[in-house]
């Protein structure tokens, strides 16, 4: 027998054997058996969804000579013609190819003439957004006055192309993606049926990469067999598609949770030498990251992820290992990296330090329980608990400057509420999260937020007006309450600490609690990490 691809073995044929679009094809279906039918439909949705197979069973429900309920017979003669193509009164037009005004006319001209033996004319236009401008404006006027018993149906993959004339038309219908477990479903059938040994996560792995298209899904699972022959053996459709697997970013993630510096660097190593991108590596794990903070966020996971029950226990079990915090600053070290590579030359050296400074995060658990510590050691006047920079290697903030603009207690903010202002404001404007990076909080209280920006060009952007009100904004909504915002750069001595006897002397009378605290390695870290100022 002929080898027939299975995205084509597998199309339905009838209403009833569509996955998915269950609201679409019902309401089809009502159309056929109520007699109500348009003459012009637009089916929109993503490549793979079922919007030409719908239009087909679609013209086949209309012409059947044998219709039960609204469902097509497939056997009769006139749905033969149709599923072959051979039917002189279905026609399929591709809009990409036909997309001039003089195909359209011809079409126009055919449509004059009543269905040679079906009941119905049926135009089915695909990728009708392709379509000039004059051949809409030729399609409307058939359109304004449609000749009896002609039906078009028009599928698209860009709506937004579509000319409002048209759209208003027409019967719309917006075809959704199809679900993981759909995509599933559909190819263990395939493979059962033809007698493929496939192990689940290979299946799974298939299913994602399709992205929610069943006809992509079906390629890549015949790219797998063709490959693979009846046995699919497990880690085999990673090397066929060249795709890094959802088993080696749970480990990558495990690795990280771990601090396992050395291991993440190998298996950098690993992935290179099989010669997958490193850059869609990092892509992978960005969106890895945003389902483990969505496992821990939200109430029903699994609607929003659209993973595995398997992959959701893994993410589960993992996402509780860190605090939110550590999983944010993750997701944006790592959305960062990824758009750096793109632009690097030494992208996996681009990758590889990244992933060190990540594995650094590990350390500070919780920022305002670690600040307690040393507080309260302070208190105790006991030995600092943790290993401190040596004075003589001060070079932090000028404490001169600190304790000049440092409010007093009243009007203090600790890190972690500037953390959540500076997440709030990159969750509205998340290009905002760059910027933040070179802020430093000098000052909160009622009336006026002051932060220090490290370079003029940055704070040339911050200030423009919609950004001031995005850092209003932000404040509003975690301190409520309504500040000015003031910009400044770090002055001269900030960024050279003065070798002056005067000045030193001055600067020893400004020493504090608060700058040994600043001075702590592991402090100034996670203040550069969180990017916050110590107020207490
Ligand atoms: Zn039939």
């Amino acid at each position: 027998m002929e080898f027939q691809v299975s995205a084509r073995k597998w199309r339905p044929q009838k209403f009833a054997q569509m996955i998915g679009q269950e609201p679409i094809v019902r309401t089809l279906g009502n159309a056929i058996e109520l007699d109500r039918v348009s003459h012009a439909y637009l089916f929109s949705g993503t490549r793979g969804v079922g919007k030409t197979t719908t239009a087909r069973i679609f013209a086949k429900a209309l012409n059947c000579q044998n219709l039960q309920g609204s469902e097509p017979c497939d056997e009769c003669a006139h749905c033969l013609e149709i599923r072959q193509g051979n039917s002189l009164d279905v026609q399929e037009i591709d809009g990409a190819s036909n997309n001039g005004v003089a195909e359209v006319r011809d079409l126009i001209e055919n449509i004059q003439y009543s269905a040679s033996s079906c009941k119905f004319r049926v135009y089915i236009i695909d990728e009708v957004h392709m379509l000039s401008k004059n051949a809409f404006n030729a399609l409307l006027k058939t359109l304004e006055e449609p000749p009896p018993k002609v039906v078009f149906i028009f599928a698209t993959t860009e709506q937004n192309k579509i000319p409002e004339t048209i759209l208003s038309r027409c019967q719309c219908f917006e075809f959704k993606p199809l679900t993981h477990k759909q995509i599933v479903q559909q190819l263990d059938q395939i493979c059962k049926h033809d007698g493929i040994e496939m192990d689940r996560r290979s299946l799974e792995e298939i299913a994602k990469n399709g992205s929610g298209s069943m006809r992509d899904a079906q390629s890549l699972l015949d790219q797998v067999i063709a490959f693979c022959g009846s046995k699919v053996t497990p880690g085999a459709v990673e090397s066929v598609l060249g795709i890094v697997g959802q088993g080696a970013l749970e480990n990558f993630i495990d690795r990280l949770i771990a601090n396992d510096s050395a291991g993440l660097i190998d298996q950098v190593q690993e992935i290179a030498n099989t010669g997958k991108d490193l850059t869609l590596f990092c892509r992978d794990l960005v969106e890895y990251i945003r389902n483990l903070m969505m496992v821990r966020v939200a109430k029903n996971p699994e609607k929003i992820l659209d993973a595995s029950t398997s992959d959701l226990k893994v993410l589960g079990r993992q996402s509780r290992e860190m605090d939110p915090d550590q999983w944010h600053q993750m997701f944006t070290v790592l959305a960062r990296t990824e758009t750096e590579m793109k632009r690097s030359s030494l992208s996996r050296a681009v990758f590889e330090m990244a992933l060190l400074r990540l594995a650094d995060v590990r350390p500070f658990k919780n920022i305002d329980a670690l600040i307690s510590v040393i507080n309260e050691s302070e208190a105790s006047e006991s030995e600092p608990p943790l290993p401190v920079a040596t004075p003589e290697k001060k070079s932090f903030a000028n404490p001169e400057t600190i304790t000049a603009k440092v409010p007093d207690e009243s009007q203090a903010v600790s890190p972690s509420k500037w953390s959540e202002i500076k997440r709030e404001i990159s969750d509205k404007k998340s290009y905002f999260a760059h910027y933040l990076t070179v802020c430093d909080l000098v000052e909160l209280n009622d009336s006026v937020i002051h932060l220090r920006v490290s370079d003029p060009y940055t704070k040339e952007l911050i200030e423009k007006e919609e950004n001031i009100s995005a850092i209003r904004a932000g404040v509003q909504t975690v301190c409520k309450r309504d500040v000015k915002v003031q910009l400044s750069l770090p002055s001269a001595s900030d960024e050279k600490p003065s070798t002056d006897n005067k000045a030193e002397k001055k600067t020893l009378t400004g020493y504090n609690k608060k700058d040994k605290i600043a001075e702590s390695e592991i402090i100034q870290e996670a203040l550069e990490i969180f990017g916050g100022v110590v107020t207490r």
